[in-house]
């Protein structure tokens, strides 16, 4: 069946779709603006050589969406946005592409506000703000994977608490997946906790100086490191990890890890919950990049200590989560979007009333 643009916006009840071309540069960019009840639009700039118009399209409104959830789950005052740009960031990165792609989102008046993603890098984001204030950065010392280590450290811990009635991560066993920005940060922090810890990377480069540096780390085989019968499986690499094929295959208590959309769809949440599995929803896990991103606009400028104390209330916001499934009898990853959805409402309805005459 197939939906027209306006039909397909009004599904999830988005605000805008925005294409953008550069001729001369082949610049091809959609942005799309899910919500903005609880303030602009922020998302990732993803650069990927999409087959189709439409994966793009498909991709930009999935990921925008998500991002509306993220925020309102994780307390920050930001809507959710996404843009995708056609194109293979090994190939076609230029000066004048960035820029071109800031004056695009300089024209949207700060309705959406741009960041880091996937195929995107810091130099990327300076490119543009060349041309648009509405780009995030955090201050050169600060790496935005730092706070989302940190977040799903905080998430880890709510879980044990959850699962042992103990936060304690001494001799708790974790398997994480995919070392890179995020998973090293966070197996070096368990490891420093006293848990004991399998890590798996398709990248030999990316285990070889973090087992240099913690040697206690056990080297497990990607293909089989979510089969492993530990605590917490902890997926930070890829998505969809959470299947039909993988589901049959976990022998851990908890999921909780970075990594985006885990979940294949919805149906492998209610079987993580039918199976006794506590899944901790990906959005919130992985919040702490967001949080720090949103401080990075308070008035005083970026403050550190004040975005680590945001992101540990990822821990509280996990408890909150976990009571309304209990209580609403609901899988956890339904329990989050309920959470998100109630904060977006009540500030809409704020809204309403606050220039009602
Ligand atoms: P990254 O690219 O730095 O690291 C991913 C790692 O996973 C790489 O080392 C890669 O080799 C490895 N990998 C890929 N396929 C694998 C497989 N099949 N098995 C095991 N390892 C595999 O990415 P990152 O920034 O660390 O992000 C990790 C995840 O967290 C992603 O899903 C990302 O979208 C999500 N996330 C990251 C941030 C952030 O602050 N970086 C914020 C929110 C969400």
């Amino acid at each position: 069946m197939n939906n027209t643009i306006f039909e397909v916006l009004e599904t999830y009840d988005y605000e805008q779709l925005v294409f953008c071309q550069e001729k001369s540069l082949g610049l091809q960019a959609i942005i799309a603006i899910h919500d903005t009840t609880l303030g602009p639009a922020a998302g990732g700039v993803r650069m990927l050589p999409y087959a189709s118009e439409q994966d793009a399209i498909d991709d930009v409104l999935r990921l925008a969406r998500g991002m509306t959830y993220k925020g309102a789950a994780a307390g920050v005052n930001l809507g959710g946005g996404k843009c995708v740009v056609r194109a293979d960031p090994k190939r076609e990165k230029s000066e004048a592409y960035f820029r071109a792609l800031g004056r695009f989102i300089q024209r949207l008046g700060g309705l959406y506000i741009a960041g880091e993603d996937v195929g995107t890098n810091a130099q990327d984001m300076e490119m543009i703000g060349l041309e648009t204030h509405h780009v995030f950065s955090l201050p050169v010392e600060e790496e935005v994977s730092h706070f989302t280590a940190f977040g799903v450290m905080q998430a880890i811990r709510a879980c044990l608490h959850k699962v042992y009635g103990s936060a304690e991560l001494r001799d708790r066993t974790i398997a994480v997946q995919g070392v890179g920005a995020v998973g090293s940060q966070v197996a070096k922090h368990l490891v420093e906790a006293g848990a004991v810890v399998t890590v798996a990377d398709t990248d030999q480069d990316k285990l070889d100086p973090l087992v240099a540096a913690y040697p206690s780390l056990t080297i497990s085989s990607p293909k089989d490191i979510h089969t492993l019968p530990v605590d917490i499986y902890c997926p930070c690499a890829l998505g969809a990890v959470i299947n039909e094929r993988t589901l049959s295959e976990l022998r851990c208590q908890i999921v909780c890890g970075a990594a985006n959309n885990q979940l294949a769809d919805e149906s492998c949440g209610d079987h993580l919950a039918l199976s006794g599995i506590l899944y901790a929803p990906d959005y919130l896990v992985n919040a702490g990049g967001m949080i720090a991103y949103a401080d990075s606009r308070h008035p005083e400028g970026f403050r550190r200590q004040r975005a680590m104390a945001q992101v540990s209330r990822i821990y509280d916001m996990l408890e909150r989560v976990f009571a309304i499934a209990r209580e609403q009898a609901i899988p956890t990853y339904r329990a989050a979007d309920r959470l998100a959805e109630q904060r977006i409402e009540s500030v809409g309805q704020a809204k309403t009333l606050a220039i009602a005459p």
